[in-house]
């Protein structure tokens, strides 16, 4: 009889998803190369992808960095397509991540070769090329059934004059409407020069655009004829794309992208990860860059002695006071630590400040009894202040609350426990991404909370600190203006109102009178 012992099975073969990271902007990314990007074990990315997509693939997944960029040493072609055959043959699940769409001027084609000569399963997703991005970003229809009727995708990438005689330039200048050109800013004067040889007017209107879709997206407009001469003044700079013909003219009218009110300003958002969403997405939808910095987070107190206590007295509670999704969770994470659970809550009556800690509490399979209508600390007080003579009230809360909720049921007759279940804090990394916000440039700095300008200011050193001051500051709320004030900052921008959409509004105002 053979031997039993079964030999080691072939590893599983990997396979490599050619993805398309679109121009820039994340949001221009397909929802299958998102997919796609989740379930990597390995990305393999280049120069124009937006890093920011990274933090898609799940985490401690290796990201190899792979990018060619004018002037910089790159990582040859044969190297990237032995790269990812080898971790393909390893079994594993590899993102190769291009700029725009892999098979427009990508190499997507050759690499997708050499996995296909290999044997290497492979998938291609398509991605939105930078040419229709940049036209779309800066308001010009590549097609407009007025204007033209074709379209070419062009490569200006030709390194010797032989090179850029290989392209057709005759039948481009004749036969087609819009051109669209790819990494042809070096040798934009020679390509003008031929199309207007071959036959464009010189007056057809020109577009560079560069960066597209970005916050730092910048155009350049002119003509075949003095566009060069244009782009030498400007020193504009690659990566560019070109765009051709009458459909150009069309941006006067469409252009909605970069003449947005906040277009191109950097501004910091100071505010709690958890609670900036609203204000990023307001700040983007005015076409700012908004630059995210929390300074404050929630974490765990110094002990967790109190509460633990508390917990060990549920026997005795008849009411159990939560007054925020963090005291929620804060309290259900310590009785799991006592090796008990939501039956410890039996018999106990539940109050929740408002809405959003009762969702909190359903997680945990447990309704709510009783809910103030106001939402607040005053609406709790009314609601239990006939009902607790006598009884033991748990409380617990954050490190900062008011001790509002303790004094006045203390004096109704209650016995009320109140530990402390959390606390705030600037979280981890927060000195290095307040500097690298700082050393990169801000237009504004944003604050909505005295924490927010207190714990900014922690985090620099003292010469951050001085250039921080002499940008200007938006602030909601009084408190937060006389804190911002008394450490120095330059407070330009204080609605009278103090919510978000008034301090949005003001911020436009400011910016669109300056
Ligand atoms: N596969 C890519 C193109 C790679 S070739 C795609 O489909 O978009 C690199 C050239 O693309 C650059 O030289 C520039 O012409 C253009 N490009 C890429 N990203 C760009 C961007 N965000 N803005 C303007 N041009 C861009």
């Amino acid at each position: 009889m053979p031997d039993a012992k079964k030999s080691e099975p072939a590893p599983r073969p990997g396979i490599v998803y050619l993805v398309g990271a679109g121009p820039g902007d994340p949001g221009l990314m397909t929802v299958r190369g998102l997919a796609c990007l989740r379930r990597a074990e390995v990305v393999i990315y280049d120069y124009l992808a937006n890093p920011a997509l990274l933090n898609e693939a799940p985490a401690g997944v290796a990201r190899v960095y792979v990018g060619k960029s004018k002037g910089r040493h790159c990582v040859p072609q044969e190297e990237i397509n032995t790269l990812l055959a080898e971790h393909a043959r390893a079994g594993r699940t590899v993102v190769r991540l291009k700029g725009g769409d892999p098979f427009i001027f990508g190499r997507g084609g050759e690499e997708a070769g050499f996995l296909a000569a290999a044997g290497i399963p492979f998938e291609v997703v398509p991605g939105i090329t930078a040419g229709l991005a940049a036209a779309a970003y800066a308001g010009i229809p590549l097609t407009h059934r007025d204007y033209t009727t074709s379209l070419a995708m062009v490569t200006g990438h030709l390194t010797s004059e032989r090179d850029l005689d290989h392209v057709d330039w005759a039948r481009l200048a004749k036969g087609v409407g819009t051109l669209v050109i790819y990494m042809g800013l070096s040798n934009l004067d020679e390509i003008a020069a031929r199309l207007i040889t071959h036959g464009r007017p010189p007056q057809t209107p020109v577009a560079l655009v560069r960066w597209a879709t970005t916050p730092r997206q910048q155009t350049l407009t002119g003509t075949l004829a003095d566009i060069a001469a244009k782009v030498a003044a400007a020193d504009f700079q690659p990566p560019a794309v070109i765009i051709i013909g009458e459909v150009v003219g069309l941006r006067d009218t469409l252009r909605w992208f970069d003449n947005r009110p906040l277009f191109g300003r950097r501004i910091l958002v100071t505010r709690a990860a958890d609670q900036a969403a609203p204000m990023l997405d307001a700040l983007l939808t005015h076409g700012a860059e908004p630059v995210p910095c929390p300074t404050i987070g929630i974490v765990p107190p110094a002990s967790y002695a109190e509460l633990d206590a508390g917990i060990a007295q549920m026997g005795e509670v008849d009411f159990l006071i939560l007054t925020s999704a963090n005291a929620v969770e804060a309290f259900f994470a310590r009785l799991a630590v006592a090796g008990r659970d939501a039956r410890a809550l039996a018999g106990v009556t539940l109050v929740t400040v408002g809405p959003k800690t009762a969702a909190a509490l359903a997680t945990f399979g447990l309704r709510a009894d009783l809910m103030p209508a106001g939402y607040d600390a005053e609406g709790v007080i009314t609601l239990l202040r006939g009902k607790v003579a006598g009884k033991q009230v748990l409380y617990p809360r954050a490190a900062l609350a008011r001790d509002l909720i303790v004094t006045e049921l203390t004096a109704a007759g209650a016995t009320v426990i109140a530990p402390v279940a959390y606390t705030s804090a600037p979280p981890a990394g927060a000195t290095e991404t307040a500097r690298t916000a700082l050393t990169a440039g801000l237009d504004l700095l944003t604050f909505t909370a005295s924490s927010t300008v207190r714990n900014f200011a922690e985090l620099l050193g003292p010469e951050e600190l001085l250039r921080a001051r002499s940008l200007p500051s938006a602030v909601i709320g009084p408190q937060t203006a006389a804190t911002a004030r008394e450490l120095g900052f330059t407070v330009a921008i204080e609605p009278a109102e103090a919510t978000l959409e008034a301090m949005v509004a003001a911020i436009v105002d400011y910016f669109t009178q300056a």
